[in-house]
């Protein structure tokens, strides 16, 4: 087992920041994922969550990979076993470092101790970077360079930056002003008041599957791409759904769908039918606890559209208090989540510069819909601090 981890004092509002690999795939797993939360126990305050990419290698015949057409499901034979390695392994090095007062990563496994694990990274191997999918020494390297300046980085651009001509696409187009967005998420207390704009961003490369490398006028930007796309979604469905005559555009199914739900989770279709179909889920009843899916949202082509469905109707139950536009707009952000580029994807150079292009025309360019950051600016000023040219 390999990785890092963040100290306790580094955390986030969700579990977004957990990456899991097992024999280099990266896999979606609730039950690691929550041992690596288990690991923080009574560390991280309510409602925090760690962040850490845990890389598991395992005998292959141990672990079926052909759960889900994506492939990013795996079925342990030892779930149990594996579940307390990893939380074992996570908590041993928290717990060891967590004193160690500013920000430092590091992660364990049960072996003699290493120059690496001395470290605060710990792998298998005698290098490091041995062994590692390709990408993910330069994104440790960033990330722990990241965490050393921590302090320093600046989230925004600096408000008393010279001032740089809005590229003209940023101009909110007359059928989507900004007073139609129902809820645009608060900037933090603390931060400087966020331009708005985007400066124009030059495309360097790609960090980790996961960070978009750019150069702006002020400095290096790193842009989470999940967040970055989902912000674009956001805005672009937001604006479709409002269009007269619009709506998010959805997929007709030549052979319908049919999902089976318990009869709570049914009664929660019966109930948003409608908003459902706003977002592009057309759906009839077909008796009993089964439903027909007739229609799905056209970005989610090539994905289990039904599993979406039912994730997304899983998370209807938890929004009860929503209604209207409100409603509408968690739903649409629930359909962002699962049709965005997802961590560990490779983008072209092409893939990555039209999804910057778009970002620059967002309203809210900074933040996903969920209010995370979508980049984190590293200034030139901070960098040559960080040389010691200055
Ligand atoms: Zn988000």
């Amino acid at each position: 087992m390999a990785g890092f981890v963040s100290l306790p004092v580094l955390t986030r509002g969700n579990r977004g920041g957990i990456d899991l690999f097992v024999n280099r795939r990266y896999v979606e797993d609730r039950s690691l994922t929550h041992a690596v939360i288990q690991a923080y126990h009574t560390l991280l305050p309510v409602g925090r969550f760690p962040i850490g990419v845990i890389f598991v290698e395992m005998d292959p015949s141990a672990v079926d990979v052909n759960v889900h057409p994506r492939k990013t499901e795996v079925r342990f034979q030892e779930a149990r076993d594996v579940f307390f390695a990893v939380q074992k392994a996570v908590r041993r090095v928290v717990v060891e470092n967590a004193s160690v007062p500013g920000f430092a990563m590091g992660a364990g496994n049960d072996g003699d101790e290493t120059d690496a694990e001395r470290d605060g990274w710990a792998v298998p191997d005698e290098s490091p970077t041995a062994g590692l999918p390709s990408g993910w020494a330069e994104r440790r390297e960033m990330i722990l360079a990241a965490g050393q300046t921590q302090r320093a980085i600046d989230l925004y651009v600096p408000q008393d930056s010279a001032p740089l001509p809005a590229p003209q696409t940023a101009t909110p187009s007359p059928s989507t002003p900004a007073s139609q967005y129902p809820s645009p998420p608060p900037p933090p207390p603390s931060s400087p008041r966020q331009r708005n704009t985007l400066p124009p961003l030059r495309v360097v490369g790609q960090v980790g599957a996961m960070y978009i490398v750019a150069e702006g006028p002020e400095g290096m930007f790193l842009i989470d791409q999940h967040a970055a796309h989902e912000r674009v979604m956001y805005e672009k469905f937001m604006a479709q759904r409002l269009a007269p005559g619009g709506g998010i555009p959805r997929q007709g199914l030549l052979n319908p769908l049919t999902l089976h739900l318990g009869d709570a989770l049914a009664g929660q279709v019966t109930l948003y039918m409608p908003e459902l179909a706003a977002v592009g889920f057309e759906v009839e009843p077909f008796g009993g606890d089964t439903w027909l899916v007739r229609s799905v949202p056209s970005a989610l082509a090539g994905q289990d559209a039904g599993r979406v469905l039912e994730e997304i109707v899983q998370g209807l139950a938890l929004e009860r208090d929503l209604v209207g536009q409100q409603l509408e707009a968690e739903l649409v952000k629930m359909v962002c989540k699962r049709a965005s580029i997802k961590a560990g994807q490779i983008l072209s150079d092409i893939e990555m510069k039209e999804l910057l292009r778009q970002l620059e025309e967002c309203q809210s360019p900074r933040t996903c819909p969920h209010g995370r950051p979508t980049m984190i600016q590293l200034s030139s000023g901070e960098l040559e601090k960080a040389f010691k040219r200055t």
